[in-house]
């Protein structure tokens, strides 16, 4: 198992120690955690060195936050990061930001982001919420590298795209309980996906944070929904993060 996408960082979560041995005792092969803001990236990094071949980073950039994050020094943090194993996540969001004039600077961001993916040969994570269209527009115009739609929720016709371009999508663990990952999880080959917790979000266990160990509950969803067994969607997805990320785990 490997959880491709949460955010292990002291602004969100506490016991980050525990919960990372809580993923290692459950089996996980890597935790990917992702890094939004600059004043994380230090912190992504700490984490990375101390537990070597199974926590990674990516770096990136969040894009609710535009009116407040300092643009010029994430970019510049995140060309010079020596280890990160993909931009992201960036993106657009919609549902957060509805002034046209920070929309359209959220897609120059955002494309700027995908350009510096190009440059460095990195795959790109991405955040899409309320502007599917505007957002995969964008990467068809301009991406050069693999890319993951992270906790994806647009329509089927969207993620047909998605699946003709090969890029992957991330089933989080609330396709326990939400409809529109279940569907999706029907439709899209094992091929293209992967799992992801978006810890600490999104919980799938009520009243509780989410945690990379929880990251079987979506595996465990996904078999159920495409009729096949744990361990062919555990074998199948681990190997997609481990093929896009290029992890070298132990
Ligand atoms: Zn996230």
């Amino acid at each position: 198992m490997i959880d491709s996408h949460a955010h292990l960082l002291p602004d969100f979560v506490k016991n980050i120690d525990e919960i990372v041995e809580n993923a290692r005792r459950s089996g996980l092969e890597a935790v990917v955690n992702s890094a939004i803001e600059p004043h994380h990236y230090e912190y992504a990094s700490a984490l990375e060195n101390k537990n070597p071949d199974f926590v990674f980073s990516t770096l990136g950039f969040s894009a609710s936050h535009i009116q407040t994050i300092d643009f010029e020094l994430s970019y510049r943090k995140i060309r010079d990061y020596p280890s990160l194993v993909a931009i992201g996540e960036v993106g657009l969001d919609y549902h957060w930001i509805k002034d046209p004039y920070w929309r359209k600077k959220q897609q120059e961001v955002f494309t700027k982001f995908i350009k510096l993916a190009n440059e460095r040969q990195k795959p790109l994570v991405i955040h899409s919420r309320k502007a599917e269209k505007e957002c995969l527009d964008l990467l068809q115009k301009n991406a050069e590298v693999p890319v993951l739609m992270h906790c994806f929720a647009g329509n089927l016709e969207e993620a047909r795209q998605i699946e003709d371009h090969g890029w992957l999508i991330s089933i989080p663990t609330a396709v326990r309980n939400r409809k529109k990952h279940r569907k999706i999880a029907r439709a899209i080959t094992l091929d293209l996906l992967v799992v992801e917790t978006d810890t600490p979000f999104l919980s799938p266990i009520p009243g509780e944070k989410n945690q990379p160990s929880n990251v079987k509950y979506a595996i465990e969803e996904i078999a159920k929904i495409k009729e096949t067994s744990f361990q062919e969607v555990d074998k199948v997805t681990t190997r997609n993060a481990r093929e896009f990320y290029q992890l070298k785990t132990k």
